[in-house]
Formats: structure tokens, sequence, C-alpha cells
């Protein structure tokens, strides 16, 4: 069979850097889409939110105690009481509430009302406790243990800023100033294609010539962890036929596919066969492993393709997809926290690539650089050891040696 060399392979490679930026610029920024707050979790805000009430909505008590006018227990002490009788119950959502008449107390719980007239608690712990009388053993300054209106948040301002990343806090926020749903950046419908002839689902039985395909479990959990609506084929003959029959009527509810494999310079490259020309351009990428790659669209539909090792997979995923999917999930700040740290051995990098290591990073309380070391060597089928790395070395294009002792940069992931 004889292979026509696309033209971009004899172009000058891509840098790690320009490939980034167009698998960015490919995936866009999501619309957005209002979902209920429990499916906003780790979205990003699309709209800024105004408070529709002030947080506290009413002046309350910060404690469980008694409401007084501070006046009426100026004296108070532990050798001089000040005895008061307890005119109202004041539970948290009681909605009544009772005007407070000088020399009483309203007894009061955290959360509920002051009661008109009332400008100070006094904490239980400073009195007797009583429901009929109640001994105060100590002065309560005016305003003390009372949670004004709109201190945390006025009624009518931004309580939550478009662009705002969704964790807990920001939710529980919304809730508490009455929203159920709240505009994101809708996640995309994303389809994971992992092609090879080769390729068997566990546990079907492996023939000698067969793998276990694993491609597909690593994107689809990276993706669902970014919020992603993940779909996969798992398995795809190297066959342009069938490889266009398993994925084309899935377009129409797909907002990106992602395959893996069948993008390299051998023969049967299913991928790169099937999307030539048709919206995808495939380049080399100086860098390794990964070199391989493309992206574009497929009737519309943007596309990345990936190589098909493992290892290779996982490091793309971490070059190019994850920054995009963050970016057209709303999110501005796309790099994985970055230190430096000395190796603790010698490495060699290829001349005119960025080189990404597996590695093991440590640091050590009060020292200013960690220490990483290697796992595994640079080979990209070698998936166990990235499972004992929790970060990527990265070699810069003109390194071809870093030595044992000298400090490199090292992505945290
Ligand atoms: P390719 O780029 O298709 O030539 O694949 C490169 C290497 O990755 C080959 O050894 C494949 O068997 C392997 N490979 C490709 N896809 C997968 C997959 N989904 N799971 C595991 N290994 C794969
Ligand atoms: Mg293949």
């Amino acid at each position: 069979m004889v292979r026509v060399i696309p033209t971009e392979e004899t172009e000058r490679p891509r840098t790690v850097d320009e490939h980034r930026a167009e698998v960015i610029r490919l995936l866009g920024t999501r619309p957005a889409v209002e979902l209920p707050l429990a499916d906003c979790a780790s979205l990003v805000l699309a709209d800024d939110v105004r408070a529709g009430v002030s947080l506290p909505p009413f002046d309350n008590s910060a404690m469980d105690g008694y409401a007084v006018r501070s006046v009426d227990v100026v004296e108070a002490s532990g050798e001089v009481p000040v005895e008061l009788p307890v005119a109202e119950d004041i539970p948290a959502g009681r909605t009544d509430i009772p005007a407070l008449l000088p020399g009483s107390a309203h007894r009061i719980m955290t959360g509920a009302p002051m009661p008109p007239g009332a400008d100070s608690v006094v904490m239980v712990e400073h009195t007797d406790g009583g429901t009929d009388k109640v001994r105060v053993f100590r002065a309560a300054a005016p305003g003390a243990h009372i949670r004004r209106t709109g201190e945390d948040v006025a009624a009518g301002t931004i309580a939550l800023g478009a662009g705002t990343v969704l964790g807990p806090a920001q939710l529980g926020l919304a809730s508490a100033v009455g929203l159920d749903r709240l505009a994101v950046h809708a996640p995309p419908r994303v389809l994971v294609v992992s092609t090879g002839t080769e390729l068997v689902l566990p546990p079907q039985e492996l023939r000698h010539g067969q793998i276990y395909e694993s491609n597909s479990v690593m994107l689809v959990a990276a993706l669902r962890g970014m919020g992603c609506h993940v779909e996969s084929v798992r398995s795809v003959a190297d066959d342009v036929p069938a490889f266009r029959a398993a994925i084309e009527p899935k377009l129409p509810e797909t907002d990106l596919v992602v395959t893996s494999g069948g993008v390299s310079a051998g023969a049967y490259e299913v991928v790169k066969d099937a999307l030539t020309g048709a919206g995808v351009r495939f380049a080399k990428v100086a860098m390794q492993p990964g070199g391989p790659q493309g992206c574009g669209t497929w009737d519309g539909v943007p596309v990345v393709t990936l190589p098909g090792n493992p290892v290779s997979v996982l490091v793309s995923f971490e070059a190019f997809l994850r920054p995009a999917v963050l970016a057209a999930l709303g999110h501005t700040h796309l790099d994985r926290r970055h230190v430096r740290a000395q190796l603790t051995e010698t490495l060699a990098s290829p001349r005119g690539k960025r080189q990404f290591r597996r590695g093991y990073y440590t640091s050590s309380e009060g020292q200013v650089t960690g220490v990483v070391g290697p796992r595994g060597g640079p080979g990209s089928h070698l998936l166990a050891a990235f499972t004992q790395a929790n970060c990527l070395i990265v070699l810069p294009e003109d390194v071809t040696e870093a030595a044992a002792g000298s400090e490199v940069d090292v992505l945290l992931i």
C-alpha cells in the first residue's frame, strides 16, 4: 500500500504552545445555560449574580441568650447580678417579633430576629438561663452579639461575578441570596473514540496480538472530572468506513470529538485517513511523548485527535485538552500549578522537543525548592510508571540533558 505523505509532515513541527493555542481556539467558549445549583458544582458562572436579599436579611442574634437593653444590665456582675423578667421566647424562625419593653428580657436563640427596642444580646453562659426570670452576671456592650442586616451582602449588589468558579462556598452563597439556578458555561458533550483493530474490551479474552483498551477509560475519567458529559466508543477497527459509521451518527449530539490512535506516520492510520481533507489538520508537534497531533472540525463539530500510546494520551490531555476544555468552560486560569525542583538523577531529552517526563515531586518543610525524581523511562507505553507519578517534569526544547542536582520545571498534576 502506498501512502502519500501529507504536506504537514514535511513542514516545520509545530511548537507545543502553537498547538495548544490552536486547540483552545478550536473549542472556543461554551454558551451560557441555566442549571440547577446541584449541577453547577465546579462550573463557571456566565453572568453576574445580584443579591435579591441582604445577608443577613434582618438584624439577628449571634448567640443563644437574652435580648436586652444594654442600659438595663450595665451594673450586672457575678457578685451583684441584675434580674429581669423574661417576657418572650424567640426561637430561630419566629416571624412575629414583639418589641422589648424597658426593664425586661426576651430569651433569644442564634439566628432569631432582634426584637425592636433591644440593642444587645447577653450570652446564655453569662446568665442563670432562667425562663420566667433571668439573672444576668455581666454587662453587655451596646450592639454586642448582633449580626447586622447586610453586613455580609447588601441587597442589589453583585454577590458573585461572571467568571467565578462555583465551589461549595459560591453555591452556598447563591442559595443564601435566594437562587435555585445559575447561568453557567454549558459543559460540553464529549465523544471519546478509541481506534485500533488490536483493541479488546475487558473482560473478553485476549488473543495473541491483541491488547486491552485503556485510553478511553483515562479520557472519560479526566473529562468527567472536569464536568464534561462524556460518552465513549471504546474500540473502532482501523477501517475508514467502520470509523465513519461509528462516529457520524453521533455528531449532531456532540460538542467535541476526542480520538486516540491512528494519527502517526505508519499505514492503517484510520483517523488520519478518514479526516485528512475533511476539516482536520494533522501536524507533528515538537514534544515527547505525543508528537503526532491533529485538530479541526468534522461536520462543524470540533475534533481533537490524540496519538495512541496511553502515556501520550495523558500527556496530550495535560498539554492541550485540559487547558482548552477549561477555557471552553469559562475558566481563565488554564495552567497546572508549576514549581521548580531539584532533579535526583540526570535525564536526557531529544533536541528540539519539549519532553514531559513522569515524576514524583516532594517538598520539604522550609525548603524553597522541592526534589523531583523520574518515574519510569521516556517510553510512551509505560503506563504503570505514570500511576506512581504526581507531576510532569518539563524539559524545554533547547535542553538535551538535565544533570542530577539541576533545577527543572515541574507541573503538579
Ligand atoms: P497508534 O497511534 O494507533 O499506532 O497506536 C500507538 C500505540 O498505542 C499502539 O501500540 C497501540 O496498540 C496503542 N494504543 C492505541 N490505542 C490504544 C487504546 N485505546 N488503549 C491502549 N493502547 C492503545
Ligand atoms: Mg492504531
